[in-house]
């Protein structure tokens, strides 16, 4: 039986003109998903559904169902099965196709729709034919008009006829692509890759920016970054990850700044080096997973001072959220496991004993010019 995805693309509808720019940014992503994990689709957009059908008979369908569920601006999908425009094929696959799902609940209605107006029965009597048929079929299972287990959907349009079940959510969001670039600085632990996810979400391409403090930091907890990288980039699509060598840099500040201020002015020059990232990669902001009164470096005094280094904006997707939050998402997208992987991070193997909470952005800057050229 041949088996296609619907994709019904929520948030989407809303956009007016947009919506053809915004389908077709969200097929590329599709596709491109798609090639790399599983195989050739063919896409045909018609009305507000994207069919998506496998070029060939032994492609891997329960991995592209899953790809298809990781990918933004899809509010929803469905599993269907193609049958022939003949009621008596409609009504044996609708029965071979969901009678496993049908025989585990108790209730189910059938809804039909017909953009085929030529098809010889109206929607109401296809319902009939195949909600007889099933209960015919399977004795367990009882009608339910208002509240079923299961909607049995026949959809009669142009050139198929499609069968499904229920609705299966989507990763919601907008397409990755039509929202423009950012820089996310990226560490080894739960919250980055977080916000990445939640920025992506909204259809913001990531550049990934990671500093690297060898040999203090070690290659594993690297690895562990393109790791996170790789969790990410199933939901966000490619993501170039530049690893900057930082060991020099946080040397020197060790060296010549005060120590209570040393995570600050270390979070400033990150900041400065992942702004010079993000303009040269065409990224307009930047994106942290600080989140407000976590720990030291990020009470709202140093996250002002922090601003105060680069000229472009900084969006912090985590911001109100609970670290209880934060780790809700981290496992819903599969990072969790990973980052929790004990390797050092380089702000966690220099940390000052007694680091100023609410430093002035005017301390800071003194106390930086004992860096000399920063440039
Ligand atoms: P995370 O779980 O994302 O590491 P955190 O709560 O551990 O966050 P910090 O270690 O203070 O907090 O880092 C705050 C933010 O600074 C991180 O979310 C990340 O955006 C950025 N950051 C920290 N360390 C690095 C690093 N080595 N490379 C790039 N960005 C970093
Ligand atoms: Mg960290």
């Amino acid at each position: 039986m041949k088996e296609v995805i619907l994709v019904k693309n929520g948030e989407l509808a809303l956009k007016g003109l947009n919506r053809s720019t915004f389908e077709d940014i969200l097929v590329k992503n599709m596709k491109r998903r798609l090639i790399h994990s599983v195989g050739k689709f063919t896409f045909t957009k018609s009305q507000s559904t994207i069919i998506v059908e496998p070029n060939e008979e032994d492609l891997d369908f329960e991995k592209a169902v899953e790809v298809i569920s990781k990918v933004f601006g899809i509010a929803g999908f469905s599993r269907a099965a193609l049958a022939e425009k003949d009621l008596e094929d409609i009504k044996n696959v609708a029965l071979s196709y969901l009678g496993d799902d049908l025989r585990s609940v108790k209730t189910f209605k059938v809804n039909a729709k017909r953009s085929d107006k030529k098809f010889p029965l109206t929607s109401p009597e296809l319902c009939r034919e195949v909600g007889a048929h099933l209960l015919r079929n399977i004795p367990s299972l009882k009608l339910d008009g208002h509240n079923p287990d299961i909607i049995v959907t026949v959809e009669v349009r142009d050139k198929h006829v499609f069968i499904h079940g229920n609705q299966i959510k989507g990763a919601g969001g907008m397409p990755v692509g039509s929202a423009g670039r950012v820089a996310l600085l990226v560490s080894g632990g739960i919250d980055s890759p977080v916000a990445g996810w939640m920025i992506c979400k909204r259809g913001v391409c990531l550049e990934a920016v990671h500093f690297h403090s060898h040999p203090y930091t070690s290659d594993r907890a690297r690895d562990k970054v393109l790791d996170l990288a790789r969790i990410m980039a199933k939901y966000c699509g490619r993501i170039n990850v530049h690893v900057v060598p930082f060991t020099e840099i946080q040397l020197a500040i060790i060296e010549k700044c005060p120590e209570n201020y040393l995570t600050v002015i270390m979070r400033r020059l990150m900041m400065r080096i992942a702004e010079k990232i993000a303009v040269a990669n065409n990224a307009q902001a930047l994106i942290t997973g600080e989140s407000i009164g976590q720990v030291a470096s990020q009470t709202m005094e140093s996250l002002v001072c922090t601003d105060s280094a680069v000229n472009i904006p900084v969006f912090r997707p985590c911001i109100g959220m609970d670290k209880e939050e934060i780790v809700t998402i981290s496992k819903k997208i599969g990072a969790f496991e990973t980052s929790i992987q004990p390797f050092e991070d380089c702000c966690t193997i220099f940390v000052p004993k007694h680091p100023k909470t609410k430093p002035t952005l005017a301390e800071i800057e003194e106390a930086e010019l004992l860096l000399g050229d920063i440039e």
